[in-house]
């Protein structure tokens, strides 16, 4: 099996990933290969392919700061537009050259003696084997990748077409057909009215109601599109006032739950707009404070559940047969599709059962003890010179995640600059660090929506942590992360083990 020693290996070609290699290859960090197992760049917004995919974070702030598009169609934009928004990005920035698809991180482990991450990956379909020894893995998987399956009794035995909201089969034709979906999360309140438009029935299953407010559906008119090419500075200041709209929610969420009452009186208007039976009316109406768990944006919702041919049932899946679903009051309804709408693991990331730290123990075993926890959310004790994008406490629940990656992004070049600076072969957050932060983050959850809003969410853990959302604006996260901080890592220096003579570049061994 080959070996291919670079500096810097990415996984990941989603938003994370890609901004990683933008941003040292600015830098001069060139050596680096991004690895991806599907067969393009943009990660969650190259795979999420179900009919009515949009963003819930307004278009203007949902790009990289470096580069703004003045052409989005809508105030929130579609799937297929932000797609091609991250291939533009990718194809201008020149470093293509160094993306290597339709490729899957296997196993990684740290070589401590020759200072490096050892990392196998398997091409798709032909499963050739590839060695990297990289001197930092940069993982930038993302926090909604692999999909949650729920585990419901005889789901395995159903005859008709399943799939997931994240794995869309677009060869199964839904016209006319007798359709379920289970769950009703942020992607299933975009299908549902998508499919109910071309489903025969469509028996959506809800375990708990979402609050849900109304979205902003305009069209940026050509003036505008005109005004933010071509008028210094004019997108920019809409970005930043759409950025301290959102910042401006941050304390409702953080530490006055109770001012959410009003988000909860716009929502029930937009339930009395949007559906006009009583019955229907309560079961989407939710008894938890608003904000507990993510607060979803639609106009087509509530409206797609009062249609005819659509059937919202609350009772529970008792089980799943052959031919249908049989929920918990018994009543059996047939179906051809069944549609998994249930989210994605966010508190488990499987790809920490792929990384193997200092001590031989793998990332899952450490978090399996104590929930996931690194030092600014981004580096772990135990694994040197691993950055985890999007990792712990970094996701939001009010604003762009794009904001939060540039942040941990610059922290990563940041360090990569003091490594070469100091002649640092290793660095690794101290564990008396990675607690004193863990533990802050922790503290100021308790008075958290997330916390007290008395709701279930799949931002805690096992352990009933919010192991998962920032709690804080998000300007005091990029402070936190403006630059390395030497005194909460253990450093190394640079080891003198001398590497394979003769392995390939980046660059020769992407083009070989
Ligand atoms: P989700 O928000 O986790 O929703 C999963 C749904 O499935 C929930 O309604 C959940 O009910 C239900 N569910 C889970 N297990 C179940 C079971 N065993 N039986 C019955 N119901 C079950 O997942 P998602 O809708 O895919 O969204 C995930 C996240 O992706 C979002 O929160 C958001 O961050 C992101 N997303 C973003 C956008 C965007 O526009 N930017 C769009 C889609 C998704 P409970 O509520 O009772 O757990």
């Amino acid at each position: 099996m080959t070996e291919i020693e670079v500096d810097h290996l990415i996984i990941g070609a989603g938003f994370a990933g890609l901004c990683a290699a933008i941003k040292l290859n600015e830098s001069g960090e060139r050596d680096f290969v991004v690895i991806e197992k599907d067969s393009d760049v943009g990660g969650t917004w190259h795979i999420n392919t179900y009919p009515g995919a949009e963003c819930d974070v307004p278009s203007q702030l949902y790009s990289y700061s470096f580069a703004l598009n003045p052409d989005w169609s809508k105030v929130y934009s579609p799937q297929q537009e932000i797609w091609d928004y991250t291939k533009r990005v990718a194809d201008s920035s020149g470093v293509l050259d160094r993306f290597v698809l339709d490729t899957a991180a296997e196993e990684s482990h740290w070589d401590a003696e020759r200072q490096r991450w050892i990392v196998t990956t398997s091409a798709v379909g032909s499963g050739a084997r590839t060695t990297y020894a990289a001197r930092t893995l940069i993982a930038g998987s993302g926090g909604l990748s692999e999909p949650s399956l729920p585990d419901i009794e005889g789901i395995e035995t159903f005859a008709g077409h399943t799939f997931h909201s994240a794995r869309w089969d677009h060869d199964v034709d839904l016209a006319g057909k007798r359709v379920a979906v289970i769950g009703t999360g942020a992607s299933a309140i975009q299908l549902v009215p998508e499919v109910a438009k071309v489903a025969g029935r469509l028996d959506v299953y809800q375990r708990t109601p979402n609050w849900i407010i109304p979205r902003n559906e305009r069209h940026f008119s050509t003036l505008e599109k005109t005004v933010f090419r071509y008028v210094p500075g004019a997108q920019r200041a809409v970005r930043a006032s759409v950025y301290a709209a959102l910042e401006a929610r941050v304390p409702a969420f953080t530490r006055f739950p109770k001012a959410m009452a009003a988000v909860e009186a716009q929502v029930k208007r937009n339930i009395a707009k949007g559906i006009s039976d009583p019955d229907l009316r309560a079961k989407v109406t939710p008894d938890y404070r608003a904000g507990c768990k993510r607060i979803l944006v639609s106009n087509k919702w509530y409206p797609a559940l009062d249609r005819d041919n659509v059937e919202l049932i609350t009772d529970g899946i008792a089980r799943v047969t052959s031919t249908g679903i049989v929920a918990q009051d018994g009543t059996e309804r047939e179906i051809d599709v069944l549609i998994i709408a249930t989210g994605f693991h966010v508190t488990d990331p499987p790809i920490a059962q792929h990384i193997t730290g200092r001590d031989g123990h793998t990332l899952a075993d450490v978090w399996s003890k104590t929930g996931m926890r690194a030092y600014k959310g981004t580096t772990i004790h135990g694994f040197p010179n691993l950055f985890q994008l999007v990792g712990p406490n970094t996701a939001l629940g009010h604003s762009s995640m794009i904001f939060i990656i540039e942040s941990q992004v610059r922290y990563v070049v940041e360090t990569v600059r003091a490594m070469r600076r100091d002649g640092l072969g290793a660095v690794e957050p101290t564990l008396a660090a990675q607690d004193a932060w863990s533990d802050a983050v922790q503290r100021r959850m308790r008075r958290t929506v997330w916390t007290t809003g008395g709701c279930a969410s799949w931002y805690l853990d096992q352990f009933g942590h919010n192991t998962t959302l920032w709690p804080g604006q998000t300007f005091t996260f990029r402070r936190q992360l403006s630059r390395f901080d030497p005194d909460k890592y253990d450093v190394t220096a640079l080891s003198t083990v001398p590497s394979d003579k003769g392995t390939p570049t980046a660059k020769e061994a992407v083009s070989a």
